[in-house]
């Protein structure tokens, strides 16, 4: 018998192997192999039957390990999807769809325990049936109406110990017949150590209503966009249809996050309400763990999947509803090979197996705003107020544009602090401090490039061909547009205003944290940024810190924008709105306006209300000015007009080309041949709306002693990029010499840095 199968390497085909009659059962679609490869071993994945070729005979497979298939067909369809739509091999669509446990040779071993559950055994339907079953044992039909809400399963130890039940009420609902308690195989549970959050039972507003019974009555395959105002309960809409479609119907679902360790508040609402159903996927598992997960899906043990990215591939039977969470997020396109979009493939995944999908954001990507309300592809649900007494926050904005000549001052005598902190965010901050309200600032990264800026006007050099700022080189000193290669000198002064024109320097969160610590001795700052990552749970500690009142002021960067959810946050400091406006993309100023709209959404959640004060030197900017507004809709009208010419997504499909190799020579010579070589097959096959941009040195030149030069594939069509991108990986190799070329392509970047 002979079988088709995808192994995980650079190769754009598959391979047929051998496999013995006496195994022929167990070499269906979708079993692993493991195939000799070149001397090697490969793992790969049985995908068809294979064909003899020109009389060679195939060799046979070394090894079948798995006694099912460890990805059933619904999912390799979706990962021949991703192969053809991000021109990436099929075996290494594969290996990114499968947990890693199963790179390995051998088969996993889950790590297992025993338990005891309680199960429902008997419906009570009626009003009367209860009374009568419990006539006077009322804590018995509160252990009973609990276990029915939770799912009709539920540990014995979580009745007792935590939400102290005694034993004996428990032996009693038993004796009546309702309830049995029996032994469960248990995986290890990795998020044990969290204390078990308790469910909060909210009336849904009008407005979440509409969206959850629009919700719960749509067809499968359907998308829709919910777009809700920070703060206006999207998870709460989320979690009324997980229970129709999870507790009522049966089926299974998925729940993406942009990143389990930022949202642990978001998880905790789902785990409160469907506890031993869910499996939570994130980054701090181990292989082991995150195996044991998986399999408890696959076997039906558990049924819905929180995490980031990769869980869209977690394997449900019988998916019912797809949630994407904070669907403009970034962290949901995978940065390395396959290069997808978990939103994407939520929408392709969900078409095939009859699932609905929501795309849940206050500040929607413009691709999925102009989905639902131009190309009609979604259905558009709106929250447009924030739920129970919340308003959302006054912002104000700080004008950061100095008097000209303030700027040439010495460094020496410069008041560090007050670069900082403007005298209107210093003195809402000890406002804050005295009334023992929390505050959060948020210190944007600085760009990996750095840009020159007029500090009179706030003026920033763009180029004159694509509209992104120019980057400024020190040596020779010039500015550069890293997608076409534009060049000018830097001006000293200002073209418009005539002022000092200054390269930024920025500080960093750790100086200004202790720039804080120094102003305001007695108060309780946390920081949060990538450096502060040691601990596998070091994010939810600080995020637990500041829900618990431990933290006056929170500063972090981008991280601290993210889904947080703490009613006596009434200040958010933005110290510098300007950096990320400026960072040479297409999509600096959405990721912007996002950020803004996102950080100020943390403030005023309470009663207490909210203040928001972001510092600029760009006040006029539409980035800040409709975030300021709470503006969305006239943002992104704003922000499309601004992606027509030159043209960017959404107005055309968007294909990174990244060439990348020790020496900066023979980078630039691959990118240049590449583009020479593109430009010849157009011509030799025409592809109508292809536009090829560059090549340019990527605005990031190094990464890792690696330089990196860039081509943009623009096209009007995505058939025609999917064919040109196809065409280009199979066909166009670098040399293979020392320098270790190498090309990778991104389809839909959602950064060109
Ligand atoms: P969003 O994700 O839209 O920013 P959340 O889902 O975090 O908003 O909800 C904000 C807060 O409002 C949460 O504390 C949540 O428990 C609460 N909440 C949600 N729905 C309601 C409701 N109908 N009535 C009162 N409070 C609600
Ligand atoms: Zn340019």
């Amino acid at each position: 018998m002979l079988v088709d199968v995808a192994v995980p390497l650079p190769l754009y085909r598959t391979f047929t192997y051998a496999v013995p009659d006496t195994d022929a059962s167990r070499a269906r679609p979708g079993m692993r192999a493991v195939v000799p490869f070149r001397n090697r071993r490969e793992i790969g994945v049985i995908v068809g039957e294979g064909h003899e070729q020109n009389g060679i005979s195939p060799k046979p497979v070394a090894g079948l390990p798995d006694t099912d298939p460890v990805i059933v067909p619904s999912l390799l369809s979706l990962c021949a999807w991703m192969a053809e739509y991000y021109a990436v091999p099929l075996g290494v669509a594969i290996r990114g769809a499968l947990p890693g446990a199963l790179a390995s040779h051998e088969a996993p071993e889950p790590v297992r325990r025993t338990r005891r559950v309680a199960v429902l055994r008997r419906e009570l339907p009626s009003l009367l049936h209860r009374d009568r079953t419990f006539a006077r044992a009322p804590q018995q039909r509160a252990l009973f109406e609990l276990i029915e809400s939770l799912g009709g399963r539920v540990p014995v130890e979580h009745l007792t110990s935590r939400l102290n039940f005694s034993a004996s009420v428990l032996k009693g609902v038993v004796a009546r017949g309702v309830i049995t308690v029996e032994e469960e195989v248990v995986a290890r549970d990795p998020f044990a150590w969290r204390p078990a959050p308790s469910p909060v039972a909210h009336r849904p507003s009008p407005a979440q209503r509409e969206a959850i019974d629009r919700l719960t009555a749509a067809q499968g395959g359907e998308v829709f966009l919910l777009h809700g105002v920070t703060g206006s309960g999207k998870t709460l809409v989320y979690i009324e249809l997980l229970r129709r479609v999870v507790l009522e119907r049966g089926r299974g679902a998925i729940v993406l996050v942009p990143e389990i360790a930022l949202t642990p508040q978001t998880v905790d609402r789902f785990r409160a309400v469907f506890g031993e159903s869910i499996a939570v996927l994130h980054s701090a598992l181990s292989d082991g763990e995150r195996y044991d997960e998986w399999l408890a899906l696959k076997e039906g043990r558990k049924r819905i999947a929180v995490g980031a990215r990769s869980a869209i591939f977690a394997p449900i039977a019988n998916l019912g509803a797809i949630v994407v969470d904070e669907e403009h997020e970034s962290s949901y396109k995978q940065g390395e090979s396959p290069r997808y979009h978990a939103r994407e493939v939520a929408i392709v995944r969900a078409r095939a197996e009859g699932a609905v999908v929501v795309l849940g954001s206050a500040t929607p990507s413009v691709e999925s705003w102009v989905n639902a309300t131009k190309e009609g592809k979604y259905m558009l649900l709106t929250l447009p107020e924030r739920v129970g007494q919340a308003r959302l926050p006054t912002i104000d904005v700080v004008d950061r544009r100095e008097p000209r000549g303030a700027a040439m001052q010495d460094p020496a005598t410069r008041d560090w602090l007050r670069m900082v902190l403007s005298e209107p965010l210093e003195s809402a901050l000890s406002d804050r401090l005295q009334k023992k309200e929390q505050s959060i600032l948020l210190l944007n990264r600085r760009g990996y490039a750095a840009f020159v800026q007029c500090s009179s006007c706030g003026y920033v050099a763009a180029c004159p061909n694509c509209s992104i700022s120019l980057t400024y080189h020190r040596t020779p000193e010039r500015l550069v547009c890293h997608y076409c290669r534009h060049a000018e000198a830097p001006a000293t002064l200002c073209p418009k205003c005539a002022g000092a024109v200054l390269r930024q320097r920025g500080l960093g969160t750790q100086q200004v944290e202790r720039l804080l610590a120094e102003r305001y001795p007695s108060a309780r700052i946390a920081r949060m940024d990538v450096d502060t990552t040691s601990g596998k749970w070091a994010h939810a500690e600080i995020l637990d810190r500041v829900a618990s009142g431990d933290v006056d002021i929170l500063l972090g960067t981008q991280m601290i924008a993210k889904g947080l959810d703490f009613p006596n946050v009434t200040l958010v400091g933005v110290v510098d709105a300007d950096v990320g406006i400026n960072l040479p993309d297409f999509r600096a100023s959405e990721r912007c306006f996002q950020l803004l709209s996102q950080v100020a959404g943390r403030a005023g959640r309470g009663p207490k209300g909210g203040r928001v004060l972001i510092q600029t030197r760009v006040p006029a900017h539409h980035a800040v000015t409709r975030a300021v507004a709470h503006d969305y809709e006239g943002f992104v009208r704003e922000e499309l007009a601004g992606r027509v010419t030159p043209a960017y997504p959404p107005t055309v499909r968007l294909a990174n080309v990244v060439f990348s190799g020790t020496t900066e020579a023979a980078t630039a010579k691959l990118a240049t041949d590449a583009t020479i070589w593109l430009h010849a097959l157009l011509r030799k096959r025409p592809m109508p709306g292809i536009a090829i941009v560059g090549p340019a040195p990527c605005p990031v030149e190094r990464i890792k002693n690696r330089w990196r030069w860039h081509v943009l594939i623009k096209a009007e069509h995505p058939a025609e990029l999917t064919r040109l991108s196809q065409y280009f990986v199979q066909r166009f190799a670098p040399p293979k010499d020392s320098t270790k070329l190498r090309v990778t392509l991104d389809r839909d970047p959602v950064a060109l840095l």
